[in-house]
């Protein structure tokens, strides 16, 4: 079990919504002081219910135990935003909706209200953080990405602007790290970082089959579960090639990218966006959700991830 006092730096988590509270959750897990603040009360409500729904499922899934629960309890605080004092934090993660304008204000308070020296960060999936907020000291800004569910996905991709200094960069990492997530980092801002950018292409290429009726939604997203989804837990898809071989990539590259869907907006999604088939949110997309609990739904998922991920870990340590 970690201690509280294990950790010096202090974590401040602005914006209480989808990611916030699991991002607070992990900061606060790993054994730092962290304050969790939002500007509705409701929002706080809402996270300490969701914290304590996603400490039970690691609870359950064996990742951590009772006493690390209790530990995060300890050492998390919800507070309202804006804040009544100097938050005295030395790392920031803000997490407010992707709404340029209020980025850049929430930045401008932060500016405001931190020390010189605290690493101001976004989780932002697509904004260019750089260009948009004005801060002193910008060596210090930087972007941790989560990804969602955040307290269960080890992945965070940090984006360098072009002022992030080398000290940034290692004192995040080593924060990061020292919660249990795997950093990567992406050089200079690039739209859609990493993950979203191959989320993307493929996606699309996804899409585009079944809106041409080449196949069905269930058959396409199966030829990816048993191929390159049994694979993706210890290898990623330039590894896999050399398995593949280079040659036979270069060929297989020449003859079917002229094929592939290069549109630039994804005519399948639009068609389920009007129908109102937005997926779990809306209790529908393409499978039927009604009469089943949105949090029920999401702790099942997260079960299977947490599967997967003890199989992936294991996979890396015989390697
Ligand atoms: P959300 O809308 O679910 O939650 C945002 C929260 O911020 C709300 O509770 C809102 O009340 C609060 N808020 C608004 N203005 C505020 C202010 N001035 N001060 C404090 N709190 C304020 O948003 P989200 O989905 O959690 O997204 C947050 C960020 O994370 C976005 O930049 C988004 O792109 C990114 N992100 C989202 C996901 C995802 O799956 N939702 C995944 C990765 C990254």
């Amino acid at each position: 079990m970690r201690n509280k006092n294990d950790k010096d730096s202090k974590i401040l988590v602005v914006g209480a919504g989808t990611m916030g509270p699991g991002i607070a959750q992990v900061f606060a897990t790993g054994g730092y002081m962290t304050i969790l603040t939002d500007i509705k009360k409701e929002a706080l409500e809402m996270a300490k219910q969701k914290i304590q729904s996603n400490l039970e499922t690691l609870i359950a899934a064996g990742e951590i135990s009772k006493e690390d629960a209790d530990v995060c309890w300890n050492n998390i605080a919800f507070t309202l935003w804006p804040l009544q004092k100097n938050p005295d934090a030395d790392f920031v993660l803000e997490a407010v909706p992707e709404i340029p304008d209020l980025k850049a204000q929430v930045f401008k308070e932060l500016d405001d209200l931190c020390r010189d020296e605290t690493i101001l960060s976004s989780t932002t999936s697509a904004l260019n953080i750089f260009e948009l907020v004005k801060v002193s000291n910008p060596e210090r800004l930087i972007i941790t990405h989560f990804c969602n569910p955040p307290h269960i996905i080890p992945l965070v991709e940090i984006v360098l602007g072009p002022k992030t200094s080398f000290e940034t960069l290692e004192k995040v990492k080593g924060i990061l790290k020292s919660c249990g997530k795997i950093p990567v980092v992406i050089k200079q801002y690039i739209p859609g970082f990493l993950v979203n950018r191959l989320n993307a292409a493929l996606i699309r290429e996804a899409a585009y089959i079944v809106s041409k009726g080449w196949a069905d939604w269930e058959d396409v997203d199966m030829a990816f579960k048993l191929n390159a989804g049994l694979k993706a837990p210890f290898e990623g898809p330039l590894e896999s090639v050399d398995y593949m071989g280079w040659d036979v990539a270069m060929f297989a590259g020449m003859f079917l990218l002229p094929h592939l869907c290069n549109a630039t907006s994804i005519e399948f999604a639009e068609e389920m966006v009007s129908k109102g088939l937005l997926g779990v949110k809306s209790g529908g997309g393409l499978r039927d959700y009604t009469g089943k609990s949105r949090l029920e739904i999401e702790k099942n998922r997260s079960l299977k991830i947490l599967k997967i991920l003890k199989a992936a870990r294991e996979l890396e340590r015989i390697r």
